[in-house]
Formats: C-alpha cells, sequence, structure tokens
C-alpha cells in the first residue's frame, strides 16, 4: 500500500464524518487516487476535503459534493446510464464509473477533455465515454438516461437535460450564480418534480460556445 492508497481511505473516511455513508460510494472513494487529477505541484492537496484548480479556470469538485451527489444517484436506485455536464480533470466521471455501469460525460473545453481522458484510460476505467461539446445541449443520440449529474452551476435549468431524462429518472444540479442552491428533478411522465437540497458552490456552467 503506497501513501497515496491510504490516503484515498482517509479522503473516504473524512466524507463519512460529513454523512456520505453508501458503502458503494466509499469504496469508490477509496480507490480513486484524486491526486492523478491534479497537477503535480498540488498532489499533497489531494487527499483534504477542498476544490482545488484544474488550470483554465476550472476546479476539481470537493470530495464530500462529489460523494453526496453520487449517494443521491445511488439512493434513487440508478445504476447504470448516466450522464455527468462538465468532466474537467475527470474525477466525478471516474467515481460513477466506478458506481454505475454505463457513464457519459461532456465537457466544453478540449484540452481538459483530453487530460481527463487519458487519465481514465490510465486507471483501466473503460465504461466511462466522454465527448467536447456544449453540455448546455446534454448528449443526444445517447439520451435518454437513467440520471444526469451536472457539475456546474446554469442559471436557470437548461430544457435539453429536462428532455433526456427517462421516465422515472432524476436530474442533479446546482442552480444560481452568487447564491447557488443543490436542486432535484425527478420525470414522472411529462410531469418534473423539483426539490432543494443544499447551498453549494460551483464554477458557472458556460452559455453557448466550446473552448
Ligand atoms: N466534475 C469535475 C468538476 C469540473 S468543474 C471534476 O470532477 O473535476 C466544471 C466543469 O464544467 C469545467 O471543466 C468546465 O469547463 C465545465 N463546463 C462549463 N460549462 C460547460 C458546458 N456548457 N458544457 C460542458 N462543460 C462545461
Amino acid at each position: 500500500m503506497n501513501q497515496y492508497t491510504r490516503s484515498g481511505a482517509t479522503l473516504a473516511n473524512q466524507v463519512k464524518g460529513l454523512g456520505i455513508e453508501n458503502p458503494v460510494v466509499l469504496d469508490a472513494i477509496s480507490s480513486v487516487p484524486r491526486h492523478l487529477f491534479v497537477e503535480q505541484v498540488l498532489a499533497h492537496k489531494a487527499y483534504e476535503n477542498t476544490a482545488l484548480p484544474i488550470g483554465q479556470g476550472q476546479t476539481i469538485s470537493q470530495p464530500y459534493i462529489v460523494g453526496k451527489m453520487t449517494q443521491m444517484l445511488v439512493e434513487h436506485g440508478v445504476t447504470s446510464n448516466v450522464l455527468e455536464i462538465g468532466t474537467g480533470s475527470g474525477y466525478q466521471a471516474a467515481i460513477l464509473g466506478r458506481v454505475f455501469s454505463q457513464v457519459f460525460s461532456v465537457e466544453r473545453i478540449r484540452q481538459l477533455q483530453l487530460i481527463a481522458k487519458r487519465r481514465l484510460q490510465k486507471l483501466d476505467i473503460y465504461n466511462v465515454q466522454m465527448k467536447h461539446g456544449d453540455g448546455w445541449l446534454g448528449w443526444e443520440s445517447k439520451a435518454p438516461f437513467d440520471a444526469i449529474i451536472v457539475t456546474a452551476a446554469p442559471e436557470s435549468v437548461p430544457q435539453a437535460l429536462k428532455s433526456q431524462l427517462k421516465d422515472g429518472g432524476i436530474l442533479i444540479l446546482p442552480v444560481g450564480t452568487e447564491n447557488q442552491q443543490l436542486v432535484t428533478i425527478v420525470r414522472s411522465g411529462d410531469e418534473f418534480i423539483e426539490t432543494q437540497h443544499e447551498p453549494v458552490k460551483f464554477v458557472p456552467l458556460v452559455s453557448g460556445d466550446t473552448a
């Protein structure tokens, strides 16, 4: 066991103390080496429960919120077919790949998308498909999804994401600008049942272009 495998377990312990108790989610957090998802100069901070810069003005999310959103999907009964918007470092995608059988992830910054893809290959995670594109549009050709999670905050809920949910499917996303709220939306036929959860802080979901 090297320094970093021990650290993955430490990180799982930290988030457990904050209410992430699902064993499958905790196992995923223990087993994914988060230091490989940040630049080497920040590797020593990778096993702290904090967001960190990943370049291009973006961040790798705080492990607690990664665990929280993943646990919410598990509690909803999701097992496969999950779309993530905002691949970033690829860390959340890797966790999703360990928990669910089929995962898709979209990132608007090509450079980040390419690096994330390589990281998952290196970890032998092959059930996560990634693409460069505008997440406001979802991933039409792979829809409908059992679940969609958005790891950047739009001001309002993107319509395409709602329409790409299966009946009974769940969308989890932060909504807002300065004051953001974690929101879940569950599809029931043509109805969408919205629930507000805790306050959160994500980078903005950029609208209308790709870089
Ligand atoms: N899930 C990531 C968090 C990355 S931060 C991780 O685990 O590291 C949010 C990411 O969303 C950024 O990489 C940002 O470029 C991306 N993003 C912002 N607007 C987007 C859009 N319209 N479509 C796709 N990705 C977007």
